[in-house]
């Protein structure tokens, strides 16, 4: 058998499956994960022999993903805002729908400029020799400072640097930035790769996401700028405040298991999905202690479910939250709820 054998046969297995659409590219991944080698390699060699041992493993991959394994689990890898990610079955395959939540946090944080310092602040805060605001916090990292925000939320500076960072050089300071329930860490890390000023905690309640996720940090360059704290909701960092809570929490009800698609039902953690009866357990704890953490002018941004435009507006409203608005994904459903600390 030839290699463009070998791929024939599996994607002609993979047509009779249940995404026959991405056949040939799931039949290429497999074999691609296998060889360790690209694309081009593949088209240049497509009359080489393929057997033996190799052979034999093609077709024990083929197999996990006849049986409705996702092929990221298979292969291990997943791409999440252009960036590479680490990912096991302890973590949720990080979905494209979340990088609208991404969006919406460089958006606010850029519109934040350096929160919480004013030039007044800055000058009077800052070391002797150290940067002025706008060549540490401005040009070179594309911070926009507006005034009326800035002075605003200067009393929240104190406060917010008064939490034990491990850093208190303030020329590095923009922001910080809270993530919770992290998983394979896909929204900290892609905040803390276009943020390089903000600091950036993520907490999970499963441990195993978070070596995941601290991996993933390590592949993406940002691990020193990440914390990364085991625990539930808030409670690892009860006494800390943020300027931006952004979170993807579980939101599935448990009654609609049966519907669930069964890739992510036989595959997924079911504690990375599942928020009680009717999916807004989480949200009904997660959304009055955010508002508790965060600093005066802040924001939280959540990802929500399919019929929850209504519902968690509602609980951010019932907690203080104002401004609130819902962004659709690029179907139309609304994704996104942003909501203000007042
Ligand atoms: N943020 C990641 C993403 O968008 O790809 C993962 C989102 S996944 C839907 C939800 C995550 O929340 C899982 O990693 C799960 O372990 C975590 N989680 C569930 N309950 C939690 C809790 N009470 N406290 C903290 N994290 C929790
Ligand atoms: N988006 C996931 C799904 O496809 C759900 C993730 C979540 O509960 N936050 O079901």
């Amino acid at each position: 058998m030839t290699l463009r054998e070998a791929l024939q046969y599996a994607e002609e297995q993979l047509r009779a499956g249940s995404h026959p659409v991405r056949a040939r590219l799931d039949a290429e991944a497999l074999l691609l994960h296998l060889t360790g080698k690209n694309r081009a390699w593949l088209l240049t060699h497509a009359a080489d022999p393929f057997g033996g041992c190799t052979a034999t493993q093609y077709a024990a991959l083929l197999q996990r993903r006849l049986t409705g394994e996702p092929i990221q689990y298979i292969t291990g890898t997943c791409e999440f805002y252009g960036l590479p990610f680490h990912v096991t079955r302890d973590v949720l395959i990080p979905r494209p729908e979340t990088e609208h939540l991404v969006e919406k946090a460089l958006e606010l944080a850029r519109n934040m400029g350096a929160p919480g310092l004013d030039s007044e602040t800055w000058e009077s805060t800052q070391p002797p020799g150290a940067p002025s605001m706008e060549s540490a916090a401005g040009g070179r990292h594309g911070w926009e400072t507006t005034s009326s925000s800035t002075s605003k939320r200067a009393p929240s500076l104190a406060r917010t640097l008064g939490q034990g960072w491990e850093t208190n050089t303030l020329g590095s300071w923009s922001g910080s930035i809270l993530d919770i329930g992290t998983g394979s860490g896909a929204i900290a890390i892609a905040l803390a790769h276009h943020l390089p000023h903000a600091r950036v905690t993520a907490t999970d309640v499963s441990p195993a996401a978070l070596s995941i996720a601290r991996e993933n940090a390590e592949r993406n360059h940002v691990a020193e700028r990440i914390r990364f704290l085991p625990g539930d909701l808030l409670a690892p960092v009860a006494s800390d405040h943020f300027d931006l809570i952004v979170s993807n929490p579980p939101y599935v009800a448990e009654a609609d298991l049966p519907t669930l698609d069964p890739e992510v039902r036989d595959f997924e953690p079911h504690a990375a999905l599942f928020a009680g009866p009717d999916g807004l357990a989480v949200y009904s704890r997660l959304i009055p202690a955010a508002f508790a953490a965060l600093v005066p002018g802040g924001w939280l941004l959540l990802e929500i479910g399919y019929g929850q435009s209504e519902s968690v507006p509602a609980l951010c409203a019932a907690a203080g939250f104002h401004r609130i608005t819902t962004t659709p994904d690029l179907q139309g459903i609304p994704r996104v709820v942003a909501a203000a600390h007042p």
